[in-house]
């Protein structure tokens, strides 16, 4: 296995929300990346995704503007899954679909060397069922990044049926070295945080629709009264709504009714509202 010491080039699957925050992350540690996502719109997305976010390092002054260009620089893009061939890590962060993300797994097995781990961002899909589209199952892991990947410390390292000790290590001491600390769970639906936390924020959804309070007093309330620094509403819109409905479906799906996704945040999804990224949600944004 490619232990951590041989980490020089780091794949990224996917340039929306998390896998331009995960390129940016490994980037800013020092890392080449090479960010693959499927149209070059899509990628020109990310790209101005970490430029706005590394200005706000700039201006607080955790970064010069010279070291936050040399972050872009370390930045390749390319639509082309060929282009991983020689990293040395791979994370994958594309949508939270099982065939989607079983397919790429198939790929990068063909395209990577044998030798090299392939992690996977997925809030609740299992580790172990991604890994059997792969001869290499011993090589995959969890990685799971918080929203947003560049400010948040937390890291949730996911390990599957037959994640190799070796690698489960290795991707501890990657994290570590992207600034981030680790907790681990074992590749049961939801893991750690999105077993627990998308009940929370359905049961707001559902709250909000049945008329217990405005989406303003929601939110409030449960940060006051909960001390979280953002209610479900405003949680769900920057998660992004299609993002929430896939991982309730998932756990709806593997643990029964008490995940069911609420009706409202169907029909926010079917209507194309997801939240920050489409500059509607529950709320409406610039
Ligand atoms: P997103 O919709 O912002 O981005 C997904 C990207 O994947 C899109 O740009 C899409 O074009 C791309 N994509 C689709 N198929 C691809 C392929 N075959 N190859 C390369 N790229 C492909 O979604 P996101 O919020 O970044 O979520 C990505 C993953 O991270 C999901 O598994 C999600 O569950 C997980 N996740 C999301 C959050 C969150 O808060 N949004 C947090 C942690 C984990």
């Amino acid at each position: 296995m490619r232990g951590f010491e041989d980490i020089d080039t780091v794949g990224v699957v996917g340039a929306g929300t998390m896998g331009s925050g995960i390129a940016q992350v490994a980037a800013t540690a020092g890392y080449d990346v090479v960010m693959r996502d499927i149209e070059p719109p899509l990628i020109e997305d990310g790209f101005d995704r970490i430029e706005d976010s590394l200005s706000k390092f700039v201006e607080k002054e955790q970064l010069t503007g010279a070291e936050a260009d040399a972050v872009v620089d370390r930045v390749t893009g390319t639509t082309d899954l060929a282009d991983l061939a020689e990293c040395d890590y791979v994370i994958e962060a594309a949508v939270e679909n099982m065939d989607v993300k079983q397919d790429i797994f198939a790929d990068l097995d063909d395209t990577v060397d044998d030798d090299v781990v392939l992690a996977t961002n997925t809030s609740t899909l299992s580790i172990t069922t991604i890994a059997s589209a792969t001869d290499r199952p011993e090589l995959v892991v969890g990685l799971h990044f918080m929203n947003p990947a560049p400010l948040m410390e937390g890291l949730e390292l996911v390990v599957g049926e037959k994640t190799a000790d070796d690698v489960v290590d290795c991707s501890h001491a990657l994290a570590e070295d992207f600034g981030k600390t680790t907790w681990e769970a074992d590749d049961k639906p939801g893991f750690v945080v999105n077993r627990v936390l998308m009940p929370w924020i359905n049961e707001g959804i559902r709250a909000y629709d049945e008329g217990v309070a405005t989406k303003d007093d929601m939110d409030e309330g449960l940060k006051l009264g909960t001390n979280v620094p953002m209610g479900p509403l405003e949680l769900a819109d920057h998660i992004g709504l299609d993002v929430c409905l896939d991982a309730s479906e998932t756990l709806h799906e593997e643990l029964g009714d008490r995940y069911k996704p609420p009706y409202l945040l169907k029909r926010k999804v079917d209507a194309g509202d997801l939240g920050r990224k489409t500059g509607k949600g529950f709320y409406e944004y610039d």
